[in-house]
C-alpha cells in the first residue's frame, strides 16, 4: 500500500508538474485503506477542497490503477488543522476539528433527555461543509425560487407543499450548498432533530455494507428514526433498481411519520428515467425548485462576495474579467479565484489584470469560444441555405450579403481576429465594410427580434 502510494505520488508530480505538486500535493498524507476507500490527509480545509475539485478524480483514477478494489478517494482534513488564511467562514461551526463531527446526530446535544435516534456509527459520518450556509449564499435571478424554497423548509420543516423539496440543477450551481445551508439551518433551530445528509452514492453504499453484513434492520432503523433526510445527487440511483426499492421504502415511511425529505438531482424528476415510476410520482409531488445557469450579474456577485469573505483585495476589472470568462458553473468560478488569491498569499503580490492572465491563462484559454472564420462561414452558409463561397464572393445581393454581414459580425465577436483580418477572410474586403457590416447587423439585432434570435441562435451553435 505504501509501495502504491509512492508511486501514485510520483505519477502525480510528473504528471502536474514541480511547481504545482509543491503548491497543492506535497502535503497530502494517506490515512489508510477503508473497505473500498482510499483516506487521504492535508493539513487545512482550504487544501482539501483545492485537491479535491482539481485532482479528485485523477487520484481515484491512479488509485484504481493501483488497486482495482479501491473506488473511491476521500480527503480528509487531518486532526488538528491550523487556522487557515484563506476563505475562512465567518465564524461557522467548524465541522468537528477534523469535519468529522456531523452525522445522523446533530453536533452539541444540550437536551439530554430527548429519545434520539441509535448513535450512528462512525462509517455513518457525512461531514457538512462549514462554509455551505445560507450566509454565504448569493442569491440571483437563477437561484432566487430555489433559495427560497430552502428557506422555507428550513424555517418550517415538512410544511404541506414543500415536502419533499426537489432541488435540481446542472453540476456546479449550488444544490449541494443549499442542501447543506438547510441542515445547519435546522440543526441551529433546534438541535434535537436530527438531520441526516448523504449522498445517493453514500445511501447505495451503505445499504450494500448493510446487506453484507445482515444489519439491514439497523441501516432501516436508523434512517427511520431522523427528522430530515438529504439525499444529494439522486440520479446516481438510476439503474440501481435495489437500492431505489429501499430508499422508497425509508421515503414513505418517514414522509408518512411528517418528517422532511430533500433530494437533489440534476434533472427533474421527470426526466429521471431508469428512476421506478412510482418513486418518481412522489418525488415530484412536493415543491420542484430548479436552479437555472448563473448570468452573468449572479457570477459577479458570487465574486465580490467571496473576495469580500477571503478579505483579500481583488480589483473590480479582475472579477469582471472572470464573471466574463468563466461562465460553465459557479464551482469553476471560485476555483479561478482561490487560485488568484492563493497565488497571491504564496508570493505576496497584490493581484492585478496582469496576474490574473497570467497565474489563468489555462483556465482562460480553455473557456475562450475557440470558433474559426472559417466554421462561422460554413455554419452560417448552411443555416441561409447559401454556399460556402458565396461568404466570399463578391455578390451583392441581399439575400447573400445579409448573411455575409452576419458571418463577419459574429466573426468580430466570436474571434481574436482584427477587423482587416476579418475583412481579408472574407474575400479580400476591406476593414470599413467589415465595420459596417458590424454595426449593421447590430442594429436589426436591436430592432428586429425574429433577427436577433436568429443570429443568437447561430451564436449559440458555435459557441458550443
Ligand atoms: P452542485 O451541488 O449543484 O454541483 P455545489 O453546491 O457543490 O454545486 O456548488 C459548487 C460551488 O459553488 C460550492 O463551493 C458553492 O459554495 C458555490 N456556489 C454555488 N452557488 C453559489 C451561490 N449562489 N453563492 C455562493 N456560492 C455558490
Ligand atoms: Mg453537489
Amino acid at each position: 500500500m505504501v509501495a502504491c502510494w509512492a508511486r501514485i505520488r510520483a505519477r502525480l508530480r510528473d504528471e502536474v508538474g514541480e511547481v504545482e505538486y509543491r503548491t497543492w500535493l506535497r502535503q497530502m498524507t494517506l490515512q489508510g485503506i477503508d473497505g473500498e476507500e482510499a483516506v487521504i490527509l492535508l493539513p487545512t480545509r482550504f487544501l482539501r477542497d483545492w485537491v479535491n475539485s482539481h485532482y479528485g478524480d485523477r487520484l481515484r483514477a491512479l488509485w484504481q490503477a493501483e488497486d482495482g478494489n479501491i473506488r473511491r478517494v476521500d480527503v480528509r482534513v487531518a486532526q488538528a488543522a491550523p487556522a487557515e488564511p484563506v476563505f475562512a467562514d465567518g465564524g461557522k461551526p467548524s465541522p468537528g476539528a477534523a469535519g468529522l463531527a456531523e452525522s445522523l446526530a446533530p453536533a452539541p446535544l444540550p437536551r439530554p433527555a430527548e429519545p434520539r435516534a441509535p448513535e450512528p456509527r462512525s462509517d455513518w459520518v457525512v461531514p457538512l461543509e462549514a462554509r455551505f450556509t445560507f450566509d454565504t449564499f448569493v442569491v440571483g435571478k437563477p437561484n432566487e425560487f430555489a433559495h427560497a424554497c430552502a428557506r422555507r423548509v428550513a424555517e418550517k420543516p415538512a410544511s404541506p407543499g414543500f415536502n419533499p423539496l426537489f432541488l435540481y440543477g446542472g453540476v456546479g450551481l449550488g444544490k449541494t450548498h443549499l442542501m447543506h445551508a438547510i441542515a445547519w439551518a435546522i440543526r441551529e433551530g433546534d438541535t434535537a432533530r436530527t438531520v441526516a445528509y448523504m449522498s445517493a452514492e453514500k445511501f447505495m453504499y451503505r445499504f450494500i455494507a448493510a446487506l453484507r453484513s445482515q444489519s439491514t434492520m439497523e441501516f432501516k432503523e436508523t434512517l427511520r428514526a431522523v427528522d430530515v433526510l438529504m439525499i444529494d445527487d439522486l440520479q446516481f440511483l438510476i439503474g440501481k433498481d435495489n437500492t431505489q426499492e429501499e430508499f422508497f421504502h425509508t421515503f414513505n415511511a418517514l414522509v408518512d411519520q411528517g418528517k422532511q425529505i430533500v433530494v437533489s438531482s440534476d434533472k427533474p424528476p421527470s426526466d429521471l428515467a431508469g428512476i421506478e415510476d412510482r418513486l418518481r410520482t412522489r418525488l415530484g409531488c412536493g415543491m420542484v425548485a430548479d436552479l437555472h445557469a448563473t448570468t452573468y450579474e449572479l457570477r459577479l456577485s458570487i465574486l465580490q462576495a467571496k473576495a469580500a469573505a477571503a478579505q483579500v483585495a481583488v480589483p473590480t476589472k479582475v472579477l469582471e474579467l472572470l464573471a466574463t470568462k468563466i461562465v460553465t458553473n459557479v464551482r469553476e468560478l471560485e476555483g479561478a479565484l482561490n487560485r488568484l488569491v492563493a497565488h497571491a498569499n504564496l508570493f505576496g503580490r497584490p493581484i492585478t489584470i496582469d496576474s490574473a492572465h497570467e497565474v489563468l491563462h489555462d483556465v482562460l484559454r480553455a473557456h475562450e469560444k475557440r470558433v474559426s472564420i472559417e466554421e462561422i462561414q460554413r455554419k452560417v452558409a448552411e443555416h441561409y441555405n447559401l454556399r460556402l463561397t458565396d461568404m466570399v464572393s463578391a455578390r451583392r445581393a441581399r439575400n447573400v450579403a445579409r448573411p455575409r454581414q452576419v458571418a463577419m459580425y459574429l466573426a468580430k465577436q466570436l474571434t481574436q481576429r482584427s477587423l482587416p483580418e476579418i475583412g481579408r477572410r472574407f474575400g479580400n474586403r476591406d476593414h470599413t465594410t467589415v465595420m459596417h457590416a458590424v454595426s449593421r447587423v447590430a442594429e436589426l439585432i436591436a430592432q428586429d427580434a425574429a433577427f436577433a434570435e436568429d443570429v443568437a441562435l447561430l451564436r449559440k451553435m458555435l459557441e458550443t
